[in-house]
């Protein structure tokens, strides 16, 4: 028994030391990181002589392309009118306060700083592309606007990834009382008004009606971020609301609206069905088969069908209205495509070709979702495109620096002044050819499909991976620790990263903060 303790000792010795030096390197590593991240190297500076790739958008597909790219090969200029990334996977946490907005933001000044070459940016809107004069027309649509904020950026190479708007159908009343999940404001713009909706609903002398409608919650769109949302709302209500404003415990319900026979159409069947269970343990209503016609201040007219298959109209009241149905085209895009002739057809964006490239068009280039190359549009999508094009833009400048120098050298070979050093140049012509024939070999463009996550509520999600040839499927708890571990691998950086395990953390301490900014 003295040698096994002696053996469990040394033991407990070792894993105590091997998790201190593990614990020393980490803290290393991500001090080294910060140092590097805030000391930016001094940046070459633009040479006119080069290129100018105009970047449209500061969004997945564009700061993937950033990222990858080689900017001392070119002048790279990038308009957007939001100055940041966003993570978008993780925005629907910030609508009920898990993670602050500011934790999934990533400065884009930040990051280009840290490119080799010095890159421009402009916080503006292009309002037109124009395709004959290769120019961009830009708008400062902020706040504060200088003597200029509207002029005209030239280009010779394009890459627009402006991604897009949200899709309403046009059916009336959804932008003026209905709330979007896009953007950081619309995720503060839900976080507001779901405060409001309880705070209005214990006011004096509410009647019960006006209670029941202020705490309805409708989401309508039954995708991921519909999905998402809503188990994050539950969760919100489950943990922290009802214990904090009893009042509303009774009459607090979440309901999920979808036009198709059932959500997360992406998904295969036996998760549908598991989200479905799931939505139905935490009570949340699944309206499926369900067509909103018309939003007014306090119902949506919404079309069902019946299980014999007929329909029936009927009001449902609601406090507050979240559509997330998906994306429509940005008028820059539809400005574009109508320039076009090759476009004529396009309907849901920029058609492509399979190395990007904006059909009937010369160097201009589309990502993510404001291209149409039969994919869905989703983040992996764009930044996939995002870094091939950075490959591809990488490689064609070294194929200019290649042919550069193979003119040089047939230049030095015809003036060679005897054999030896003709032989010896051409000697360097033969490698230089080999080296152009390997840099030109770049294949066209092929997405390659991770698997889909989603977070469903109480602390579970559902996967849909890709595991070699198959598809591997599951949901659950375990699930959901995957998916936790993913998104934050997935972070724009390691600030990213350390702010939101901090909020998780902080969140699941002192519960999410319930008061209304
Ligand atoms: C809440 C939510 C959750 C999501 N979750 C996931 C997920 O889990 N997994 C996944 O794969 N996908 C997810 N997506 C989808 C994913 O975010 C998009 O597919 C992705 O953002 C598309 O990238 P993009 O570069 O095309 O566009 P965006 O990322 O939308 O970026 C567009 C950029 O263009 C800028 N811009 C707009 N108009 C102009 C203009 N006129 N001129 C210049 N710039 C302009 C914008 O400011 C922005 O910087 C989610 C989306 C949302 C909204």
């Amino acid at each position: 028994p003295k040698q096994k303790r002696g053996k469990f000792r040394s033991f407990v010795v070792w894993s105590w030391r091997l998790t201190y030096v593990s614990a020393l390197i980490g803290a290393g590593y991500i001090t080294y990181g910060v140092i590097q991240m805030r000391n930016p190297a001094d940046q070459e500076e633009p040479d006119p002589s080069k290129k100018t790739l105009v970047i449209l958008g500061t969004g997945w597909g564009s700061v993937s392309l950033l990222k990858k790219l080689d900017t001392e090969n070119y002048n790279v200029i990038v308009i957007s009118p939001r100055n940041y990334f966003l993570f978008t996977p993780l925005l629907p946490s910030c609508t009920t306060g898990t993670i602050e907005h500011r934790s999934i933001m990533e400065p884009i000044r930040n990051f280009l700083r840290h490119k080799k070459a010095s890159v421009k940016f402009y916080e503006a809107e292009a309002t037109k592309i124009n395709y004959e004069t290769k120019t961009i027309h830009i708008n400062d649509d902020s706040d504060i606007k200088g003597d200029m904020s509207e002029t005209e950026v030239p280009f010779d190479m394009l890459v627009v990834g402006v991604g897009a708007e949200n899709a309403t159908f046009g059916i009336p009343g959804v932008r003026e009382h209905g709330l979007f999940l896009k953007e950081v404001g619309d995720a503060q713009a839900i976080r507001k008004r779901i405060m409001d909706c309880c705070e209005t609903s214990t006011f004096k002398d509410q009647s019960e009606d006006e209670i029941k409608r202020l705490l309805h919650m409708v989401v309508v769109g039954g995708g991921p971020t519909g999905v998402e949302f809503a188990g994050e709302l539950q969760d919100f209500f489950n943990n922290d609301l009802q214990k904090w404003i009893p009042d509303i415990k009774n009459n607090f319900h979440v309901t999920l609206v979808e036009a198709l026979p059932n959500v997360l159409p992406m998904f295969s069947k036996q998760l549908i069905e598991y989200t479905e269970k799931t939505f139905q343990e935490e009570t949340i209503t699944i309206r499926t088969k369900t067509m909103v016609k018309k939003v007014t201040p306090k119902f949506i007219e919404a079309e069902s069908t019946n299980p014999d298959g007929t329909k029936h109209l009927e009001q449902i009241p609601y406090g507050l209205l979240v559509w997330a149905t998906g994306n429509a085209l940005r008028p820059v895009v539809k400005d574009l495509i109508n320039q076009i002739p090759a476009q004529k057809d396009s309907r849901r964006g920029l058609a492509v070709n399979e190395f990007l490239v904006v059909k009937g068009t010369e160097n201009v280039w589309a990502v993510g979702d404001c291209a149409v190359a039969n994919y869905a549009p989703t983040a992996q999508v764009a930044s996939q495109e995002g870094a091939f094009l950075a490959r591809m833009f990488n490689n064609m400048a070294k194929t200019q620096a290649i042919e550069d120098e193979l003119k040089e050298c047939s230049d030095k070979q015809e003036k060679a002044p005897d054999k030896g050093t003709r032989d010896a140049v051409f000697e360097q012509i033969k490698d230089l050819q080999k080296r152009l024939r390997r840099v030109k070999q770049m294949g066209p463009f092929e997405y390659s499909h991770q698997g889909s996550l989603a977070y469903i509520g109480s602390e579970k999600a559902v996967a849909d991976i890709s595991w070699l040839s198959g598809n591997f499927a599951s949901g659950g708890t375990l699930t959901y620790l995957f998916w936790r571990s993913a998104y934050l691998s997935m972070c724009f950086s390691t600030r990213n990263r350390i702010l939101v395990v901090i909020d998780w953390f902080k969140s699941k301490t002192f519960g999410r903060d319930v008061s209304r900014e």
